[in-house]
């Protein structure tokens, strides 16, 4: 079985062990347990709005550090990764046995008004874009900040020229006001790279039916975080069950091809983080379709929700 996973923080993990942070050999396991496991695409995030919430250009070198610790010449050292930017691309390097990875940004902070930013990364391979991270920018407002006042007319203009450049939009983190505004504006495919469902358990990084309902109209894809305290009220570990409590519902209000894996695997940073039935990393991933099988999935939808529902969303929405 091969997986995909539409949100990983490896850009992060690469980014402190460059700084000295985080030792080598932890990257490398990474890297190993995604081969491993068959993790076949990745769209991995390379920074976003981690503290800020104006431009900053303290946070705008980090992330074109880490951007550029995805150009060919310094991702070749981990041979089974390689950056795609079409859908011919990630059709070639998954039929080579590897894996594709989507270059992402996690909020919107370090992107100038103007574009400059983004029309750099672009070159530099990014295509995937979230507007902001839980708080509030100069495009539009998180989830956790107390008003959400809606998308800006800068917010406008860059979910339009995202379309215009062929990119994803990834509508994760925002408020709701926000998320509604992004719809309107967005003619291009969107989806949430890891959140839950709120129906199933009221979060507040979790999405409404509503929300879900959008996205899958819009042949989009609901990938599930697997941080227990987004699934589950328990403290602690939640039981596997809850994750396919999740897909169950977001499978019954959308389809069977519109709900994805985003595990948000980073403990390797917040040891203390509790993840649903401890599948912790890349290489717990073959645990996850036993538990969807018991719940009566075929092999055929299980392989869909760990694989190719991702896969498809982000060929057809590259050019
Ligand atoms: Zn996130």
């Amino acid at each position: 079985m091969r997986f995909a996973d539409a949100h990983s923080d490896f850009g992060i993990l690469r980014s402190m062990v460059q700084e000295g942070t985080v030792s080598k050999q932890i990257e490398n396991d990474f890297v190993r347990d995604l081969e491993i496991a068959e993790v076949g695409m990745s769209v991995v995030q390379v920074g976003g709005d981690f503290n800020h919430d104006t431009y900053d250009f303290r946070e705008r070198d980090i992330v074109l550090q880490t951007m550029n610790l995805f150009q060919p010449e310094n991702i070749k050292q981990h041979p089974y990764l390689e950056v795609a930017v079409s859908k011919k691309d990630i059709d070639d390097i998954t039929n080579r046995g590897k894996s594709a990875v989507i270059l992402s940004i996690e909020g919107s902070t370090v992107i100038d008004t103007k574009f400059e930013t983004l029309d750099f990364l672009y070159e530099q391979g990014l295509r995937n874009l979230a507007i902001t991270h839980d708080y509030q920018n100069q495009y539009g407002c998180g989830c956790r900040v107390e008003v959400d006042t809606g998308l800006t007319p800068d917010g406008e203009r860059l979910v339009e020229y995202t379309a215009k450049k062929g990119m994803i939009l990834d509508l994760v983190h925002v408020g709701e006001k926000t998320f509604w505004g992004a719809i309107e504006y967005a003619s291009q495919p969107v989806f949430v790279s890891h959140s839950n469902s709120k129906r199933v358990f009221d979060e507040v990084r979790n999405i409404t039916d509503q929300q879900i309902q959008a996205i899958g109209e819009r042949k989009g894809v609901v990938a599930v975080n697997f941080i227990s305290e987004f699934l589950d009220p328990q403290k602690g570990v939640a039981p596997l069950d809850r994750l396919v409590d999740h897909i169950d519902y977001i499978v019954e209000l959308t389809s069977i091809e519109n709900v994805a894996l985003g595990p948000d695997f980073f403990q390797y940073l917040m040891p203390e983080l509790d993840y649903v039935g401890d599948v912790i990393g890349p290489a717990d991933l073959v645990r996850v379709p036993p538990a969807l099988e018991t719940r009566g999935y075929s092999e055929r939808e299980v392989s869909k929700i760990c694989y190719e529902n991702l896969v498809k969303f982000i060929s057809t929405s590259l050019r």
